[in-house]
């Protein structure tokens, strides 16, 4: 669910992914919530409260309220999900959540996206992965750390590492540890903080405080005291342009996060001969 503002009440809450800025800790508490089950275990994990809405497999068609609504994964987290259906007229409509990468979104006619980095003239919304600084960061294997969110980076950087080789514990903090134990298959070897292992993962707020002779942030923000290695859950803001050339919707509301990106984003799919707004531009259904 990522809306912001209050509606009549509606038959389900569509719950992208678990991050707390998209509404899914006080939705998982509604019989009308529908999520991934990895959607649906993360929440659980992360909030201490059992989730009592409907899960789906991702990928899986389900029906709400006598639409069929198809559900696509977005790469951003464990289980993120858009959502896509036809309404009433034959609109072909798709609500992405957060995005990592649209290799998977179906074409479209009204897209309802993100704008995290959606601020094409701003240096800090352009950017790729690293993946070779981080695997030349990892080579020794020892005595390193890593600052990642919890939920989203900490298992990507477990992906990472299993995937250029590492096959030794891996420590975590017990957030990042219970959500990568409970969502991640192929994790390998894994341990808390002071477990014997070479590399350990730990939220950034701890970061300062483990005893590691290197330390990295994987981020691709700035100013954390700590060297970053350039690893999102989001896509820039060309691959933000790139879906929505994907997609080809004739028109696209991007709703989210808060601050100037989403209106940013939207003037720039405007110039690119799109109809775009952003959520705070529209004032009644009847303008779009
Ligand atoms: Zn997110």
């Amino acid at each position: 669910m990522d809306t912001t503002r209050s509606y009549h009440s509606p038959d389900s809450y569509l719950i992208t992914h678990a991050h707390s800025d998209h509404h899914g800790k006080s939705a998982m508490l509604s019989e009308k919530a529908i999520c991934s089950e990895e959607t649906s275990r993360a929440l659980e994990i992360l909030y201490g409260k059992k989730y009592v809405g409907r899960t789906f497999k991702l990928g899986e068609t389900i029906d709400i309220a006598g639409v069929h609504v198809r559900t696509y994964p977005t790469h951003h987290t464990i289980g993120s999900t858009a959502f896509f259906w036809e309404n009433e007229v034959g609109t072909r409509i798709l609500v992405t959540g957060d995005v990592k990468d649209a290799k998977d979104l179906p074409k479209c006619d009204l897209l309802v996206t993100e704008a995290n980095y959606g601020d094409f003239d701003d240096p800090n919304c352009h950017f790729n992965d690293d993946i070779g600084t981080f695997r030349e960061a990892v080579k020794e294997h020892d005595d390193i750390a890593l600052g990642a969110y919890a939920f989203g980076k900490a298992q990507r950087a477990v992906h990472l590492l299993r995937e250029s080789g590492y096959s030794g514990k891996i420590g975590m903090d017990p957030a990042s540890l219970a959500l990568t134990e409970g969502l991640m298959e192929n994790a390998g070897q894994l341990c808390g903080l002071d477990g014997d292992c070479g590399i350990r993962i730990a939220a950034l707020t701890k970061l300062p405080s483990i005893n590691a002779s290197r330390k990295f942030v994987l981020t691709c923000m700035r100013g954390y005291g700590f060297p970053t290695i350039s690893i999102s859950d989001h896509m820039d803001v060309n691959g933000l342009i790139g879906m929505v050339d994907q997609c080809a919707p004739q028109a696209v509301i991007v709703y989210h996060p808060g601050g100037h990106r989403p209106v940013k984003l939207a003037a720039y799919i405007n110039k690119m001969g799109v109809y775009a707004r952003a959520l705070e531009q529209i004032n009644n259904c009847i303008e779009i």
